[in-house]
């Protein structure tokens, strides 16, 4: 099996079968690192979308009634045939998002699998708990029939943080990938309809956010609305699904800090430093920073900027920007040309702020095809510049220095975004208090490793609703409350 290439006709995943849809529209799929269309993908129109929700509706009561444990076993086998199809997946996302060699078997293909087994691992305790209260049995149903929209930045991950627990739960999905990288779900499809998933429990629509997303967004069948991608393209799903009063989940931008506390200990910070400044940098020029929990900005105690500044020269020599099948490539080209253009923007804007200054760019100038960008790490003392400010989803890191814990919080604190943070302390209850006091989703102590079944979500501008693990399995569930006559034993 590999993915389709070329022009993709049949580009309608209707009852496990590839139909041609009937929409007459094509969207390209570009290979990033050349700008070369490498397919073209026939796009859906209403009436497709009609079909999938139809096909969803019927496949749905009775995918219900399969035992939970059943439905999560159909979970674990579509992994594992994912996992045999490993190599298409990682050429297939290499080429459509433009992620590296030495990134994309790790972040892509590794992390979307790691999402799928952690799913099936935890849905069997969310789906069939059951709780008492006074004379009530709660017990919890599937949500219904789940429209599912996903950005291009992880394809296959973000497919499966929204169909796997989706399926677990008992729900019949209607999908879209994002029109940038489409490719990666049909191997997805076919998996699932590989590992024995009845017709009509996944579909697939392919097309463009303003037609078929918002046919999705706004679809009379849909019980559910599982949506990730931009602040704008959110607020428009949320208000095209509250016309039936269909439920949402968010998952927005972010624009994630890096705290470092100062301390007295003068080892201890400055290691602190070079460590946040290294770990901070691979964060955000991962995936060429098109990720949504990249921590974009590092807040350091003003006095040692200097030593961060330096330590960011140290780390941008070690950065190679290159070809994404060639090994020695640490950053990629972004996925496409409009991305491209979005983080050159933000970069000219940048460099034209007043209190903005760059400390580092890599030299992209001999790319002369793809979608690169130069890897930048920028100073920003003025927390209202626009560089502090927006979501650049591309390697550009800003440092904000901060005067004591107080402004580093302030800080922090600052945007209208709130998905993660990091704040680096040895003190565990420093941590605690900071963390406590951020408006975010989550805060990870120093390099403490990602917890990838802990809940993920946003609050703020980064959105509502949570991914991952059994709180993600929880989204796609309703509780019902069945209260006997006489209390149950
Ligand atoms: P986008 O919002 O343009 O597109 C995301 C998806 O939504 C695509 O499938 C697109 O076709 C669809 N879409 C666009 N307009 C729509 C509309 N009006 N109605 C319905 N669907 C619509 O975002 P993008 O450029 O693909 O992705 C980048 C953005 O996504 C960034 O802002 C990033 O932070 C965010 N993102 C967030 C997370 C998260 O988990 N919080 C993860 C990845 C990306």
């Amino acid at each position: 099996m590999a993915s389709p290439r070329g022009t993709v006709d049949d580009s309608l995943w209707l009852d496990n079968a590839r139909v041609v849809p009937s929409g007459t529209t094509y969207a390209p799929v570009d290979d990033s690192a050349t700008g070369e269309e490498i397919a073209r993908v026939r796009s859906a129109s209403g009436e497709d979308v009609d079909r999938a929700f139809d096909s969803a509706a019927r496949a749905q009561r009775r995918w219900a009634d399969v035992s939970p444990a059943d439905r999560v076993a159909v979970v674990g086998k579509a992994t594992d045939i994912l996992e045999g199809m490993a190599d298409d997946l990682a050429v297939t996302m290499q080429a459509e998002v433009g992620t590296v060699a030495s990134q994309v078997r790790g972040a892509q293909v590794g992390l979307g699998l790691t999402a799928m087994r952690l799913t099936a691992a935890s849905a069997l305790d969310a789906i069939t708990a059951r709780e008492k209260i006074g004379g009530s049995d709660v017990v919890r149903e599937p949500a219904g029939v789940v429209g599912a929209i996903t950005p291009w930045n992880y394809p296959l991950f973000q497919v499966a943080l929204k169909v796997a627990p989706a399926i677990a739960a008992g729900c019949a999905v209607v999908l879209k990938p994002a029109e940038v990288a489409p490719l990666t779900t049909f191997l997805v499809a076919e998996a699932f309809a590989e590992a024995g998933l009845p017709a009509g429990v996944l579909n697939v629509v392919c097309g463009s956010g303003a037609s078929v997303g918002s046919a999705i967004a706004g679809h009379p069948r849909a019980d559910f609305v599982s949506f990730t991608g931009s602040v704008a393209a959110g607020r428009k799903v949320a208000m095209a699904a509250a016309q039936w009063g269909t439920r949402t989940s968010l998952e927005l931008g972010g624009k994630s800090a890096a705290i470092v506390l100062d301390e007295d200990d003068e080892e201890k910070v400055w290691a602190a430093v070079r460590a946040a400044v290294r770990h901070t940098i691979v964060s955000c020029f991962g995936n060429a920073g098109q990720t949504c929990a990249a921590l974009s900005r590092l807040i350091v105690p003003r006095r040692l900027l200097a030593e961060a500044e330096d330590e960011v020269r140290a780390v941008l020599e070690q950065v190679v920007v290159g070809d994404p099948f060639d090994a020695a490539s640490t950053v990629g080209p972004l996925a496409s040309r409009e991305q491209r253009d979005r983080v050159a923007e933000h970069l000219r804007v940048a460099g034209e702020t007043t209190g903005v200054r760059t400390v580092a760019a890599k030299d992209v100038s001999h790319l002369t095809r793809g979608w690169y960008v130069p890897p930048t790490v920028v100073v920003a003392d003025d927390p209202g510049a626009p560089i502090v400010q927006e979501e650049v989803f591309g390697p550009v890191l800003a440092i904000q220095p901060a005067d004591d814990e107080a402004h580093a919080i302030e800080l922090a604190e600052g945007t209208r975004f709130g998905l993660i943070a990091r704040v680096w302390t040895d003190d565990d209850a420093r941590f605690e208090r900071v963390a406590r006091r951020l408006r975010v989703g989550g805060v990870i102590q120093s390099d403490a490793p990602t917890v990838w079944d802990a809940p993920f979500g946003g609050v703020k501008d980064s959105g509502y609703g949570r991914e991952r693990g059994a709180y993600g399995v929880e989204e796609y569930l309703v509780p019902k409350s069945l209260q006997h006559r006489a209390p149950q034993a």
